[in-house]
């Protein structure tokens, strides 16, 4: 069954590239409520540890690099079928094969450098909003 939470990290190139805002605005105008927000920065062990799903894949190195490499916008949204509804706003995983008007078609430059995370899962979003904010954090 579909809660109505989802977890999203602005990732280090929206921050570096001055995105914070462009992005907050596409999602808040579909829809979703900010229950938590901060920014923030994963030490090399937070990203390891917040990616281990992915450990045995190839880019893994480099994708803990990258998300511990400056500072992100971490995030609870809530909305009616979050999950699925904030993936199909932030596109595919890959910029050059997500749909027009998607945050990473109009902000990713990689698969890398993909600009948001989203949850994948009811079950992944409580976990990763669990770890990156405290009770007190949640609104
Ligand atoms: N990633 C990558 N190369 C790949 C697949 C994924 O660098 O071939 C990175 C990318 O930043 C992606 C993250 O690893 O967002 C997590 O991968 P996942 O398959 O979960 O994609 P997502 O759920 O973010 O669309
Ligand atoms: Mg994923």
């Amino acid at each position: 069954m579909a809660t109505n939470r989802t977890f999203t990290m602005l990732k280090p190139d929206s921050v570096e590239n001055g995105y914070i805002g462009a992005i907050l605005e596409k999602i808040s105008a579909a829809g979703f409520r900010i229950a938590a927000m901060k920014m923030t920065q994963m030490t090399v062990s937070d990203a390891k540890a917040f990616y281990a799903v992915h450990s045995e894949r190839p880019f893994y190195g480099e994708l803990v690099e990258f998300m511990s490499s400056g500072p992100i916008v971490a995030a609870i949204l809530e909305k009616n079928n979050a999950v699925e509804d904030f993936r199909v706003l932030i596109g595919a995983t890959n910029p050059a094969d997500a749909a027009e008007g998607t945050i990473r078609k109009l902000y990713a430059s990689s698969m890398g450098e993909n600009a948001v995370h989203g949850s994948d899962s009811d079950e992944n979003a409580a976990i990763e909003g669990a770890f990156h904010f405290s009770g007190r954090e949640i609104f």
